[in-house]
């Protein structure tokens, strides 16, 4: 366990400049690990099997990927990328010339494709040309090795063996770059989904009192009546502090503030049982008593009322108190949300007439 640990260590350890990228630095390294394991391999099988010299490649392929390994972890992810480009270039020509096209080896070089096309910085026209390039070469090599005679000879056996351990590179090879698309991609989505919730909390938040603001309430209720049958209730009170200005000129823009805060705080608490609360605009707040009826609210935002007369706010040197106002109306879905509202208006507007510090239902 701690042994995969450490392995893990290694093969995620950051690269240290902030240009060169780390998922892509982890990819190549192992990348060059399943070249220099298909390398020992292939020296293995040349020395046993095949008494040719090609076994002094693989074994200079084991050390060039080796080195490229090496370059990784030394800040050079571009560079050990474009060697590492050059050595599958080279081992592909070496072992497909040596070996024919029987074995599969020209094929190595569709994965370089898929890895210019994984760095995502890169002009997207130099990534064409290449991929055009590479699949044509390998097209072209193809033909060719059909018309020449291979270097090496060797039995049908040996050829099912070397085309099985170039099926199971290639395999290895194209799974472990599609695996890191898959992260990149799976990585990418999840940034864009949180990206929009936060956007999507920003845009119904009030920032000051941290309630929902006009436009969330509105989103709540059309979902609210959309939802459920047109018999539920819903009952709507918008209420506006007393006098607020004067809170502003007496005590400063501050003090104003936190009062908003510390109201918004009373009535999210207030709420929590009951249905929402808004922050509907400067010194307004928008009750919705969810599955309630007038009387109902009307019961509760007296305490309520009762209870913000009595709260004493100190700010600094200061103590002092606010009332509030209230108008409430049942949601009448013959006129719907915005006429419910305009309705509760009507009637805080008459709280403000006839003296302040009411609930005309
Ligand atoms: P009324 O009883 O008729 O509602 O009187 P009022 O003074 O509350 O009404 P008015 O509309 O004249 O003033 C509302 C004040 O609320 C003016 C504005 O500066 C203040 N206000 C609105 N938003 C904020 C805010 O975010 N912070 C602070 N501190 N004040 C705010
Ligand atoms: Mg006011
Ligand atoms: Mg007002």
């Amino acid at each position: 366990m701690n042994l995969i640990h450490k392995l893990k260590d290694i093969l995620f350890k950051d690269v240290s400049t902030e240009n060169e990228s780390k998922d892509l630095s982890v990819l190549m390294r192992i990348l060059c690990i399943i070249n220099v394991l298909f390398n020992v391999i292939l020296t293995v099988f040349y020395l046993v099997f095949l008494s040719s010299r090609l076994f002094q490649w693989s074994i200079g392929f084991i050390v060039i990927f080796g080195l490229i390994l090496w370059m990784t972890y030394w800040d050079r992810t571009n560079g050990a990328l474009s060697v590492y480009t050059s050595a599958i270039i080279l081992s592909m020509l070496i072992y497909a010339f040596a070996l024919g096209p029987s074995v599969g080896f020209q094929f190595s070089l569709y994965s370089l494709i898929l890895l210019f096309y994984y760095k995502t910085d890169e002009n997207p026209i130099f990534k064409g040309i290449a991929a055009i390039v590479i699949s044509f070469s390998v097209i072209g090599i193809w033909f060719y090795l059909v018309y020449v005679e291979k270097v090496v000879e060797f039995t049908k056996l040996q050829n099912i063996i070397l085309l099985l351990a170039c099926t199971i590179y290639l395999s290895c090879t194209y799974v472990t770059i599609s695996y890191f698309y898959y992260l990149k991609f799976a990585s990418s989505e999840h940034k864009i989904i949180k990206y929009a919730k936060k956007l999507e909390k920003l845009a119904t938040m009030d920032p000051l009192t941290q309630l929902t603001n006009r436009r969330g309430m509105m989103n709540h209720l059309e979902a609210f009546v959309s939802d459920s049958a047109s018999h539920s209730q819903l009952s709507l009170a918008i209420s506006d502090i007393d006098f607020f200005k004067k809170v502003n000129d007496t005590y400063g823009h501050d003090a104003g503030d936190y009062v908003l805060v510390e109201l918004g705080k009373t009535f999210k608490e207030f709420m929590k049982d009951k249905g929402w609360i808004a922050r509907w605009g400067g010194e307004e707040f928008l009750f919705a008593f969810e599955n309630n009826n007038g009387d109902y609210a009307f019961e509760q935002l007296d305490k309520l009322k009762y209870s913000i007369e009595k709260k004493q706010f100190t700010y600094k040197d200061y103590t002092f108190n606010v009332t509030m106002t209230f108008g409430l109306e049942e949601y009448d879905s013959s006129i719907g949300i915005a006429e419910t509202i305009k309705s509760a208006d009507n009637k805080l507007y008459q709280g403000k007439e006839s003296g302040r510090n009411r609930i005309i239902y």
